[in-house]
């Protein structure tokens, strides 16, 4: 499994994460947002995406993120949605 050796912001809209295997991702809050997985942005039903990614403003900003477990990260970011827990396999995915 994929692990973060550093992360930090670039900007308020914008992170890099430094993974293990020695590559750089940089992700925007706007395509970290997007890719949420949670219950209400994805039905657990049909696995298909409730959420529209057309309407997650550019202009998002991350609030504050942190670490769960060794295995993800969660981000707060400005429009207050706060519930997704991105993986690192699954943020390795979203920029490989
Ligand atoms: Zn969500």
């Amino acid at each position: 499994m994929i692990s973060p050796q550093e992360a930090q912001y670039i900007t308020e809209s914008q992170i890099a994460i430094k993974w293990d295997d020695g590559t750089e991702g940089f992700y925007t809050a706007q395509q970290i947002r997007q890719a949420c997985r949670c219950a209400q942005c994805v039905s657990e039903m049909t696995g298909e995406q409730i959420l529209k990614p057309e309407s997650v403003s550019e202009e998002l900003t991350f609030l504050d993120w942190q670490q769960v477990g060794n295995y993800a990260y969660n981000f707060k970011f400005s429009d207050n949605h706060s519930s997704g827990i991105y993986s690192f396999d699954h943020l390795k995915k979203i920029k490989p």
